[in-house]
């Protein structure tokens, strides 16, 4: 009876250790939220993304998207408090068994160190980082191109990843608009507050040892062959 409640134990360890509790780190336009969607999928991880998430509240006019409309739409970052609260919620809201995938967050130390002390407490820290290399004209070419659904937040690009009709969500029949933080002015503002920012997480990350850096210029395929062999050697599931 001892022995098999011991090995139980250490069944339940080994799966909750395999489960993905991924973020994936990188600029704006790095394909962060293009990858999150096929790792979801594949894994049967929740794909938690801030931006998303924040831009729901906006759009159901919510006192929070209220607070965070302005700072969203110039390209600056949403304080730490709001995003760690909205964040910690929706983890809090997946299935027990669910790994998951954060997109977009942490985006600054604070937000880190918060998230690791709530990942504590629950005993499920995180296993792995994915730090998207990404050159400037790959991300620039990206975000110019970018649309996306009016209603349900679905990805576009006008050449790469065109809609069946043009300028209509293939998935929801809405309207394809270009985000407004996708204006050249404001992309140069994401990015310099990205280098300010978030950049200091990739030295955080590898200080605990699991950060690992993949080429963010790869396109699709071909990157999900990359992340299928390192997680395979990781022994994720
Ligand atoms: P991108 O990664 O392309 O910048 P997102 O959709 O992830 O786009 O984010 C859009 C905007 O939402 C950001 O520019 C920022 O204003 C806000 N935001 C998203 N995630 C965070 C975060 N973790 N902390 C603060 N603000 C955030």
């Amino acid at each position: 009876m001892q022995i098999a409640k011991k090995k139980t134990g250490k069944t339940k360890k080994a799966a909750r250790d395999a489960m993905i509790r991924l973020v994936l780190l990188g600029p704006p336009g790095a394909g962060k939220g293009t990858h999150a969607k096929v790792l979801a999928q594949k894994y049967g991880a929740g794909h938690l993304a801030t931006g998303d998430i924040l831009r729901g509240h906006i759009r159901e006019k919510t006192e929070l998207g209220n607070k965070a409309r302005k700072t969203i739409e110039g390209g600056g970052l949403v304080s730490d408090d709001l995003v760690n609260e909205v964040m910690f919620d929706a983890i809090g809201h997946l299935p027990a068994k669910s790994g998951f995938i954060l997109d977009g967050y942490p985006r600054t130390i604070g937000q880190a160190d918060a998230l690791d002390k709530f990942l504590q407490k629950k005993k499920s820290g995180l296993n792995v980082v994915l730090n998207f290399k990404t050159s400037g004209e790959v991300i620039n070419e990206r975000l110019s191109g970018r649309r996306v659904c009016s209603e349900c937040s679905a990805n576009y690009h006008v050449r790469n990843m065109p809609p069946k009709v043009s300028g209509v969500c293939d998935q929801c029949g809405a309207k394809l608009i270009q985000r407004k933080d996708d204006q050249p002015e404001t992309i140069r503002h994401r990015l310099e507050m990205y280098d300010r920012e978030t950049l200091p997480l990739v030295r955080y990350y590898q200080n605990q040892k699991i950060l690992q850096n993949i080429p963010g210029d790869y396109d699709v395929p071909e990157l999900q062959e990359e992340i299928s062999k390192l997680f395979d050697k990781l022994g994720l599931l």
